[in-house]
């Protein structure tokens, strides 16, 4: 063990470029963790820590001590006035990317395997497993193409996945849209990665277009239009990457995650209210919203807060519980049991509710728990607020 803490506070010295002491204390510390997969274990970082950003992981083979970083990836400011930040951000052109909702995966090539890391830096057994059996050849070539040392990073949409879960027609089950390629630790081009991945059989995310900054009414008129389709938004980027991406997302997705967060309102429910009342409140002013939409919008928000919380509860009364539950698909048990023990590792327990077997895939529903019905029992039985 010690010899092992040794190693590893070596590793991760030279890795992200501490000393050994304090990379010793690091360890140690609520700033990293380590985990396993397979024959690999891996440190990642859980803030941001000398000059690498949060979710940064590094994979160590535990064979031969080989290593390797993989950086986090980047937080992408918000725009609450496109009018405002787009002239004032960009060089001369924005590309629009949609922006999908779904969640972040990266993934990277390591000692022959092909590893899909989420946001915060852990190597997912199911999308690892999801990954590799849909795309394991195209990524390898790929990376043939690009160098191994590359990052590819996407989106994972679709409602068979344990994170986020929306309907998309184009990838109804479980599919990778990739968004960004990282060579030597730089994106290239938006232009050069979309061939790229055409050309390897991998899916890019939609485009939008290619505008001059300072149309940003068009930006507005494209985000109108996802919009009506009940899509999450754009992400905008400058077409060489000269200067950071930048996110803005429609009135639809701001209101519809309120309303679905406040199912659970003392989990995700109340850190995402504030933020998304501010991104309406000057979609109001930028869009000039009449009296009536205001009012309509209003209606809307105020029913997106209480009625998910109330039904929530009504629920909570009548089933005694109130739990998340979704689908996932495997294609062996030992990916399934691989996953049910890396989530339980990471203190979220999944219970499985059903199985079905059927063309060599495992369709498992699993429920996952939640904190709010703990809060409502204890409000139900003493009658008191958990908040003041
Ligand atoms: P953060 O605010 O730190 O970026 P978050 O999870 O709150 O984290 P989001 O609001 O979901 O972030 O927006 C950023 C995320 O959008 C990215 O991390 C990525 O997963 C996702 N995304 C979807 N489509 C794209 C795209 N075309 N380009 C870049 N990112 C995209
Ligand atoms: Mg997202």
């Amino acid at each position: 063990m010690d010899s092992q803490g040794g190693d590893l506070a070596e590793i991760l010295s030279k890795s992200i470029g501490v000393p050994i002491a304090r990379a010793k204390s690091l360890l140690e510390s609520k700033s990293t963790r380590v985990m396993r997969y397979r024959k690999i274990r891996y440190i990642t970082l859980r803030r941001d820590l000398a000059g690498h950003y949060e979710g940064t992981t590094i994979l160590i083979d535990e064979d031969t001590g080989e290593y390797r970083i993989v950086e986090g990836y980047p937080h992408i400011r918000r725009i609450l006035l496109l009018s405002k930040a787009v002239p004032q951000h960009f060089i001369d052109e924005v590309i629009v990317e949609e922006k999908m909702d779904g969640h972040n995966v990266r993934v990277v090539l390591f000692k022959d395997m092909i590893l899909a890391l989420t946001r915060g830096g852990y190597v997912c057994p199911y999308t690892t497993h999801k990954v590799n059996h849909k795309y394991r050849k195209q990524i390898i070539r790929l990376l043939d193409d690009l160098g191994h040392d590359s990052v590819i990073a996407g989106e994972v949409v679709g409602m068979e996945n344990p994170y986020t879960r929306y309907h998309y027609p184009e990838a109804p089950q479980w599919d990778y849209f990739i968004f960004d390629i990282f060579k030597e630790g730089s994106p290239i081009p938006v232009a050069a990665r979309r061939d790229l991945i055409d050309k390897h059989g991998l899916r890019n995310v939609p485009v939008h277009g290619r505008y001059r900054k300072e149309d940003w009414q068009s930006i507005l008129e494209v985000a109108r239009s996802l919009e009506d389709l009940g899509r999450e938004g754009i992400i905008l980027k400058d077409p060489l990457y000269r200067v950071d991406p930048l996110k803005y997302t429609t009135s639809y997705i701001n209101v519809r995650d309120i309303r679905e967060g406040m199912t659970y309102p003392f989990d995700e429910g109340h850190t995402f209210i504030f933020p998304r009342v501010l991104r309406q409140m000057f979609k109001a002013i930028e869009e000039g919203w009449s009296e009536d939409e205001l009012k309509r919008q209003a209606a809307l928000l105020g029913e997106a807060i209480l009625i998910p919380a109330v039904e929530g509860i009504r629920r909570f009364i009548i089933e005694g519980k109130l739990a998340e539950e979704f689908t996932l698909t495997f294609h062996d048990l030992d990916a399934l049991e691989e996953f049910l023990s890396y989530s339980a590792s990471l203190g979220v327990p999944l219970t499985i509710i059903s199985m079905n077997r059927g063309d060599g895939i495992i369709k498992v529903r699993v429920q996952k728990p939640k904190r709010t019905p703990d809060y409502y029992k204890r409000i139900l039985r003493t009658g008191f607020s958990p908040l003041d």
